[in-house]
Formats: structure tokens, sequence, C-alpha cells
């Protein structure tokens, strides 16, 4: 059959017979690969490209490389068409937006950039350069409210100084456009009600940016706690800090940040806690330790040490701090292990371990899984929702509730007593949709 098929092909000798050398050779591969348990087979070693009489197909697929037995890959990125995705303003072009969330939006299948806002026009003419923004596109802190003109623009993404979450979310939700927010959500409980009111007079979505909550390491430990893998869980104990620089930095200007090291990283230990078990505090405990002495701390607190403690008793302990190396790891002390990350809330190198007995060992595990860009996770998750008009998984309510925890750990630490807190019954209350991945 192959024979005639190549008699057919009017080919100089010579290429003729390299064209049936390389189809023996990658004949053979299939067998050998079917041979291995590869699902793959000759047409698509000979057409590795899927493409077909019929043209191009929606989702590409690629035959394995790996014997069936190694770590899988996951699924092909199956980015969809430009035309098709969900369009993003991005407001405030400063560390986080160049960093981190710009670049990922080239790891996203269903988002993409088409606004930028900027109080630097020079610096954000060139980052529209970079990601193929038009000029058009182009916003001020004054001249924002027009983005409801831009069909192009479906949510507006806030990249701010905290003080600013509130103001810029509620101009976005009155232009008419979806707000992804940055955490925290806002300085104070009254803004983010206000936020979350302005959202739903507006019928727009609000999500607050908790990209940790999107991450598959986390998620697989969620699992582990609310499955009780290893039993029930005991106790959690969560440290995230870092050693902050020059003094004259947003971050520490109360009026700016809202708070220092808790609003600002603290918070990431919190809203773990939270994600993992799914329940809400009844009690806080939080104490300050701050050296005023310190340039950097003359408006903003430094470390807080503060407890929670949840309906069944559980009691998580937490670290935060402005002044030591950085340090982002949680433990959770299980029946019969412990787990945990370390490190846990950085952008990227995030690793699990797990400790148990197994006869005569004691095991310490540290599983790594394929590496998943968190940011580009969040924000397709905000995409999904737009399009299937769902509550986002971190809506402005888990934003809210942290607020508030945020509030009475403060009120705790000035009047050096535990703060009761409003018990809810049941678990997971503020959330939205789960995530698809
Ligand atoms: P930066 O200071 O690096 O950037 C903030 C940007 O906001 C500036 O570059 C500037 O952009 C704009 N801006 C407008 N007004 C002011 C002002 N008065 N002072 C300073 N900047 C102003 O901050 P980050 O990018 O680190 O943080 C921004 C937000 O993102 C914060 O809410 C922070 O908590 C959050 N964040 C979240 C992280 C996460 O992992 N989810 C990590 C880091 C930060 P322009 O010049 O374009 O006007």
């Amino acid at each position: 059959m192959l024979h005639s098929i190549l008699d057919t092909l009017e080919l100089p000798v010579e290429r003729r017979h390299f064209l049936f050398r390389s189809t023996q050779t990658l004949l053979s591969a299939a067998l050998i690969a079917s041979m291995a348990g590869y699902e793959t087979n000759a047409s698509e070693l000979l057409n590795p490209q899927n493409t077909s009489a019929a043209g191009p197909v929606d989702k590409i697929s690629l035959p394995p490389l790996e014997a069936q037995t190694e770590q899988k890959k996951g699924p092909l990125p199956n980015p969809e068409p430009m035309e098709k995705r969900i369009g993003y303003a991005i407001v405030g072009l400063g560390h986080l937006a160049l960093e981190q969330v710009l670049p990922s939006f080239g790891a996203c299948e269903k988002s993409k950039i088409t606004a930028l806002v900027s109080g630097n026009r020079d610096k954000a003419l060139t980052v529209a350069k970079q990601y193929g923004v038009s000029e058009k596109s182009i916003y001020d802190y004054q001249n924002f409210d027009s983005i409801k003109n831009n069909p192009d623009v479906d949510v507006v993404y806030i990249i701010l100084p905290n003080c600013m979450h509130a103001e810029f979310t509620i101009r976005s939700a009155k232009a008419g456009k979806h707000v992804l927010c940055e955490k925290p959500m806002a300085n104070t409980v009254a803004e983010c009600e206000q936020m979350i009111k302005a959202c739903e007079d507006a019928k727009r979505k609000l999500m607050i940016a908790y990209r940790i909550q999107y991450e598959p390491n986390n998620t697989e430990i969620k699992k582990m706690v609310r499955e009780e893998t290893y039993g029930k869980v005991k106790s959690i104990v969560a440290v995230n800090g870092q050693n902050i620089g020059d003094p004259s930095q947003w971050r520490l200007n109360k009026k700016l940040a809202g708070g220092g090291s808790l609003p600002d990283v603290g918070i990431y230990c919190l809203n773990t806690i939270r994600f993992l078990i799914g329940e809400e505090p009844v009690e806080v405990y939080a104490q300050i330790t701050t050296d005023t002495a310190d340039p950097r701390f003359k408006e903003v607190e430094d470390v807080v040490n503060f407890q929670l403690t949840f309906p069944g008793g559980l009691r998580a302990m937490c670290g935060t701090s402005y002044s030591h190396h950085q340090s982002r790891n949680y433990r959770v002390y299980a029946e019969r292990a412990f787990f945990g990350m370390d490190p846990a809330f950085a952008y990227g190198g995030l690793q699990m371990h797990r400790s148990f007995a197994q006869d005569e060992s004691e095991i310490y595990e540290t599983p790594k899984r394929t590496a998943k860009n968190q940011f580009a996770l969040e924000i397709d998750h905000m995409s999904d929702c737009v399009r299937t008009d769902k509550k986002p998984f971190t809506p402005g309510e888990e934003g809210l509730q942290d607020m508030k925890i945020i509030e009475a750990l403060y009120l705790s630490a000035r009047e050096n007593r535990p703060v009761q807190l409003k018990k809810y019954e049941g678990k997971d209350l503020f959330r939205g949709s789960t995530p698809e991945k």
C-alpha cells in the first residue's frame, strides 16, 4: 500500500528513496511506541501538526515523549484565538504589573491585555509597544472614566496602592466594567462594603486577586485537609514575612497602605488558612512588636504574631513581619502526618512537603508538581466567570471577610485581649464558583 502511494508521486528517485526510508522509520517508531503502550499511531507521527484535509483543528494534541511511567505534564496549553478572549485594562504599572501580571498574560488562554492606565504616559507608551496595546487605549487617572467607551475592555485589573483600590473599583463599575482587584481589597471594612455595593448596583463581577487559591499545590493541600487524608487537623502554623527597604515607599505610609506587614503579607496566612479549612475564625488574638526608632516604621507596624481560633477548636498560629529575611511557609499538623508548603506564597518555586510514618521509617517527601503560572490561572478564572456569568471563587465578600478579621486583629493588639468574631455555621460561606482547573 505504502509502496503504491509512493510510486504515484512524481519525485526524483533519491527523494522517493529518502521519503520511503523516513516513512519506514516512522512506522517502526509507531510500532515500538504501541508496544510500549503509548497512545500514538503512524498517522500522528506522519502528521504531527494535526492538519487534516478539513483544515486546522480546534485543539492540538501531540504524542507524549516520555514513557507512561514518567511524571504527567498535563494537557497542552489550548489558548483561545485573540478575538475571542476577554479584554483587560491594567491599572498601575508598578512592580507587580510589570514583573508578574503583564508577562503572565502570555500564559493565559482566555484573557488578553487591551488597555493600560498609568500616571506616567512615557512608561505606558513603552509598555503598550511591548504588549501590543493600541496607543488609543492608554488612559491616566484623570481620564480613566472614558474607558466606558472602550468596547475592548471587559475587566479592569487594579494594581494600585491599597488606598486607591476602592476608588478605582467604584469608577470601573460605574464605567460598566468588571473588576479584578489586588489584595488587600481596601484599607477598611467600610471601603470593601462600598466596592461590593458598587459592583452589585452595576451588575458587574468583583474578584479579589488571591492567586494562591488558584495554585495547584495549595489546592492539593486543601484536598488533604478537607478529606482528612492523614486524619483530623490539630494545628496550623503559617509565616509570611519579608525585609522591606526604602522607608519612603507607599507601603510604609499608613494613609496609602492602610497598615504594615499585616494587610500586605500577613493576609496570606489568614486567607490561605481560611481557604484550607473553609471555616471562619470565632476568636482572634494578636500582638504587635515594632521598633519605632527604625525609620521604616514611623507609621505602620512591623512584626505581628496572631492566633486564629476556629469553631471546632482548631487553632492556627501566624506570623508576619517587614524586618526579617523573607520566609513564606505554612505547615498543617494532622493526626498521622504533617504537611505543608515552603515556600507557600512566593510567585514561583512553590514546594510541598509531607512527613508520615511507614513501618520502621519516617517518610519525608517533597513532591514536585509540574509548575503552573498562578497569575494566569487566576486571570483566566475571572474571564470564565465573566463569560459564563458566574461568581468568582474569591469574590469581594472574601476580601471583606479578611478585612473584618484584620480590623479585629488590630483591635486585639491595641487592647491586648482576644476579640470575638461573628459565628458562622457551615463552610466556604463567602465563595463563588470553583475554578475549572
Ligand atoms: P508599586 O509601588 O510597585 O506600583 C504601584 C503603581 O501604582 C505605581 O507604579 C504607579 O503606577 C501607581 N500609582 C498611582 N498612584 C501612586 C502613588 N501615589 N504612589 C505609588 N504608586 C502609585 O506597587 P506593587 O505593584 O508592588 O503593588 C500594587 C498592588 O498590588 C498593591 O495593592 C499590592 O498589595 C498588590 N500586590 C499583590 C501581590 C500579589 O502577589 N498578589 C504582590 C505585590 C503587590 P504608574 O506609574 O503606572 O501610575
